[in-house]
């Protein structure tokens, strides 16, 4: 059975109208963070942009996710020199930060900058979390280690990464918010309609699909990959004052001001069956979700909504940004961690569509694609 999320049953206004006359220049497909941050950059810069959604907007991973806003790609920072150098490494990591400072601009009460705590579940991540401290630390980028934690944390903890300039989105509330300020500039957008790109006449048409990209445009190496979460009813105290995850972000979650926990992830209990693009709840996750959360809370609160999203993975864990075929560009493949990359890639495609630059394309560069292997790959 199909799900939708907490965050999407929330009562919200339609979208401010625009309609121009005339052929579109450009034509975004997909209405998440991606699509809309590109629309928003285009429109801002008097270009003619429709926005088509298959269903309405934030209606995928975008209206779906655990709500983390996250700084940083998929893989830990260390890693990310080590892959990248430090040179790329560092533009990415900067480059999420100005995201998350423009999302705290544009986002207004669907974004709160709280931070967010990666624990180590044992020895081995305790010193993996140690090595990416030391890694940005290194770098000057804003981070705490803890090792005091406060109960149950400390408890089922070895250990913490603060990363204090972090936040918690209730990302429908958000991305219907990005949509309204592309529509206010400008864009045309479109909820509703399922297109294909055979079927479009625009100069450039962007493919912003994250995890729906292997259906549109199936020889880019991204793979669609399941996630699962649960919301419980308001808990008797406020126990998370900001998102949390652990286990290489295989558990997430967040308490929101009204006290419901929000937790998701344990997808690792069967990855085989979670490497697809069916939007369904499994009892398998959802018990061991449900398990998780007796062991944060104490007791077992009522679930209030169950649901499932999709997202893209690549084989290296970094999305693909750029021009696929003639006129046909993507941006996706963010490995779970787009809300973020998702509103930075948007504005770099759309960027790179006026014929710039910016140096952080190199990091995503679709030529990469041919050179990378389909291979099963973690992430949360
Ligand atoms: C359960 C879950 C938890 C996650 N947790 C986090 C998190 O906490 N932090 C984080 O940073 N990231 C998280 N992610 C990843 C993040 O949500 C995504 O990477 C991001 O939202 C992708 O945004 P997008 O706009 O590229 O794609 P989407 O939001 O998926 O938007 C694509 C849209 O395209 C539409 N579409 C598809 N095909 C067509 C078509 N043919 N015509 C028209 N429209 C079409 C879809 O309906 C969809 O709305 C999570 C993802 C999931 C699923």
């Amino acid at each position: 059975m199909s799900t939708t999320s907490l965050w999407l049953k929330e009562p919200h206004e339609g979208l401010p109208r625009s309609r121009f006359e005339g052929r579109a220049e450009v034509i975004v497909i997909g209405g998440g963070v991606t699509g809309c941050s590109c629309a928003l950059t285009l429109a801002e810069r008097g270009v003619r942009v429709r926005l088509h959604e298959a269903r309405q907007i934030a209606g995928g991973a975008s209206g779906r996710n655990g709500g983390f806003a996250l700084r940083g790609a998929t893989a830990p920072y260390d890693e990310a020199r080590r892959e990248l150098g430090d040179g790329r490494a560092r533009l990415v990591m900067e480059l999420t930060e100005r995201a998350l400072d423009r999302m705290e601009e544009l986002a207004g009460d669907a974004f709160r900058r709280v931070g967010s705590l990666r624990l180590a579940f044992d020895e081995d991540e305790r010193d993996a979390l140690r090595r990416e401290h030391d890694a940005l630390r290194d770098h000057g980028f804003a981070v705490e280690w803890m090792d005091e934690l406060e109960p149950p944390l400390d408890r089922m903890y070895l250990g913490a990464i603060l990363h204090p300039r972090d936040g918690a989105l209730q990302p429908a509330r958000w991305v219907r918010r990005l949509a309204a300020h592309a529509a206010n500039a400008g864009a045309e957008i479109r909820e509703g309609e399922r297109v294909t790109i055979e079927e479009l006449d625009a100069d450039a048409i962007v493919v912003a699909g994250d995890g729906f990209i292997p259906q549109l445009l199936p020889e880019l190496p991204i793979r669609a990959t399941r996630g699962q979460v649960l919301a419980t009813e308001p808990l008797r105290e406020l126990l998370y004052d900001r998102p949390h995850y652990a286990r290489g972000g295989y558990d997430y979650w967040q308490q929101l001001p009204d006290g419901r926990l929000v937790i998701g992830g344990n997808r690792d209990v069967s990855l085989e069956t979670e490497d697809t693009d069916v939007e369904e709840t499994t009892v398998l996750v959802q018990d061991r979700l449900e398990a998780l959360v007796e062991q944060l809370v104490g007791y077992r609160p009522a679930v209030t909504d169950r649901w499932a999203g999709i997202w893209g993975t690549t084989p290296d864990l970094m999305p693909l940004v750029g021009e696929v075929r003639d006129g046909v560009w993507v941006a996706g493949g963010y490995s779970g961690h787009g809300n973020a990359l998702g509103l930075a890639c948007g504005d770099l495609v759309a960027r790179a569509i006026l014929g710039e630059r910016p140096p952080e394309l190199a990091a995503f560069d679709v030529a990469r694609s041919a050179a990378m292997r389909q291979a099963p790959v973690d992430g949360s």
